[in-house]
C-alpha cells in the first residue's frame, strides 16, 4: 500500500471539467491533485464536442498558450434548414455574442499543455476504484495506477469530474440516482477528409430526419444524421452514408471526401439527484449528460466549475461555507435550463419514429414560429452562445 498523500482538492477525471477546475483553483492559491484512468495521448485524442459558448471561449482565452482565437473558427450564426429552405439565425445581430467551433481535443492539449508547465500534479493512467469517508472532514480517493499499485489521496475536498460512468457519483447516490430520459434515436457521426460544405453549421429537420452538417478545420469535416439507436456503424458503405446525408440536407451539395471514423452515439439527458455531499462533488458529465444537438455538454461542465471554483476558494481560505452550501442549487438552475434548450432543439429537429402527420405539421409550425419571429430567434440565439457564466 503506498503511503498517502495530501492536497486541497482531488480531482477525479482530466477532462474539460477537471482540468478547468484545477486551472481556476491554481489562481486561487489552491493546490489540487488530478487523477485520470486514461494516458495523456489517449485524453488529447478525445473527438467530441466543437462548439464553445462565448463564455467557454472566453474562460479558456485566459489559459496561457490557448490557440482557442488562433485556430478556432468564431461562428456568429447556425442555419435551420426545414422544407427545403434555409434560415439563418443571426447571433451577433440578435445577442451580440458568437460561439467558436473549437474541437475538444485542441481545447484539451492546451488545458494541458499549460496545467503541466504549471507543475500540475496529474497522474495519468490512473483509475479511482472508490470515494472514502464523504461524509468526513477528509474525503479519500483509492485509485489504481497503470502498474497495479493503490494510490491513496486525502484531501479537504474531492471532485468527481470523472464523466458519465463517474465512480464519485455512486460514492454520493448510488449509479443511476437521478432524473433522465432516452430517446428512440441517436446520431451517426462522421469524420471525413472534405472541404467544408457550407461556412456555418446546418441543422436540418427533413422528412428523412434530421442531418447536422459541421466543420473541424479546411481540411476535415464532422457531420452526423439522426439513425437507429442500436445501428451498427459499420454496416454502412460509404456511398451509402453520404447518400444518406445528402437525401436530408436538399438545396446543398456536401463535398464528399474519405470518411476515416464513423461511430453511433446514443442520446440521454441526465440529472443527478445529489450534485454534492459533504465535502465531495460531481461536475460535468458526472452530474449531468444532455443529447448534443445544443451543443451544451462541455460548456454546462465549465459553468459548474466556475461556480465551484468559488465556492471551494470560499471554503478552503475564509472557512466560509456559505456558498458551497447554495453550491448544488445554483448550478442546478442552469443544468436544467441547459437541459430544456438541449431537449428543445432535439424534439423540433428529429423525426420521432412512428410520428404521425399531425405530429410532423405541428413540427414543422414549431420551426416556423421559431425563425418568423425575433423573439424565437432571440431565444434560440441566447441560449445556443450560452447564459452568462454567474
Ligand atoms: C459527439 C459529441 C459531440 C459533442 N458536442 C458538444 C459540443 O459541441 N459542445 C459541448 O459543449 N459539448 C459537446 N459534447 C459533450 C462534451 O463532449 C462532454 O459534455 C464533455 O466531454 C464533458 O466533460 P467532462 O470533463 O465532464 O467529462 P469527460 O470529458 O468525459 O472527462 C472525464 C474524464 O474522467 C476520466 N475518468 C473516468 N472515470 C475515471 C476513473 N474512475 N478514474 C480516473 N479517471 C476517470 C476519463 O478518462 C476522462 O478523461 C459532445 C459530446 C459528444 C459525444
Amino acid at each position: 500500500m503506498s503511503p498517502t498523500v495530501r492536497t486541497q482538492v482531488a480531482i477525479v477525471g482530466a477532462g474539460p471539467a477537471g482540468l478547468v477546475l484545477s486551472h481556476l483553483l491554481a489562481a486561487e492559491g489552491i493546490a489540487s491533485i488530478i487523477v485520470d484512468a486514461r494516458s495523456r495521448e489517449d485524453i488529447e485524442q478525445t473527438i467530441r464536442a466543437g462548439i464553445l459558448e462565448q463564455g467557454t471561449v472566453d474562460l479558456l482565452a485566459t489559459i496561457p498558450g490557448s490557440r482557442v482565437h488562433s485556430v478556432g473558427m468564431r461562428h456568429d450564426g447556425i442555419e435551420l434548414r426545414f422544407e427545403g429552405a434555409g434560415h439563418r439565425i443571426d447571433f451577433h445581430r440578435l445577442v451580440g455574442r458568437s460561439v467558436w467551433l473549437y474541437p475538444q481535443h485542441e481545447a484539451l492539449r492546451d488545458l494541458l499543455a499549460a496545467r503541466l508547465a504549471d507543475g500540475q500534479d496529474i497522474r495519468f493512467g490512473t483509475t479511482a476504484t472508490a470515494i472514502e469517508g464523504v461524509d468526513g472532514t477528509r474525503p479519500r480517493v483509492v485509485a489504481t495506477d497503470a502498474a497495479g499499485g493503490v494510490v491513496d489521496i486525502e484531501a479537504d475536498f474531492v471532485v468527481g469530474a470523472d464523466g458519465s460512468r463517474s465512480v464519485v457519483r455512486h460514492a454520493i447516490s448510488g449509479p443511476h440516482a437521478g432524473l433522465f430520459r432516452e430517446y428512440p434515436f441517436g446520431w451517426f457521426g462522421i469524420l471525413c477528409e472534405a472541404a467544408p460544405s457550407a461556412d456555418e453549421l446546418i441543422y436540418s429537420n427533413s422528412p428523412d430526419g434530421f442531418a447536422l452538417i459541421s466543420q473541424r478545420s479546411a481540411t476535415v469535416q464532422r457531420m452526423y444524421f439522426q439513425c437507429d439507436p442500436d445501428a451498427d456503424p459499420h454496416a454502412m458503405s460509404e456511398r451509402e452514408i453520404w447518400d444518406e446525408l445528402q437525401r436530408r440536407v436538399p438545396g446543398t451539395e456536401l463535398v464528399e471526401g474519405p470518411i476515416f471514423q464513423r461511430d453511433v452515439l446514443r442520446f440521454r439527458s441526465f440529472v443527478a439527484r445529489d450534485l454534492r455531499a459533504g465535502r465531495v462533488a460531481i461536475v460535468g458529465d458526472a452530474a449531468h449528460t444532455v443529447p448534443p444537438t445544443g451543443a451544451k455538454g462541455m460548456n454546462l461542465a465549465v459553468a459548474d466549475v466556475v461556480l465551484l471554483a468559488r465556492a471551494l476558494e470560499a471554503l478552503l481560505k475564509r472557512a466560509d461555507a456559505s456558498l458551497i452550501d447554495g453550491w448544488a442549487d445554483a448550478a442546478r438552475a442552469r443544468i436544467w435550463k441547459a437541459q430544456h434548450f438541449s431537449w428543445w432543439m432535439t424534439s423540433m429537429l428529429h423525426t420521432v419514429p412512428g410520428a404521425t402527420d399531425f405530429d410532423r405539421a405541428r413540427q414543422l409550425g414549431e420551426l416556423r414560429t421559431v425563425v418568423e419571429s425575433e423573439a424565437g430567434r432571440t431565444y434560440l440565439a441566447e441560449a445556443y452562445t450560452g447564459w452568462p457564466l454567474g
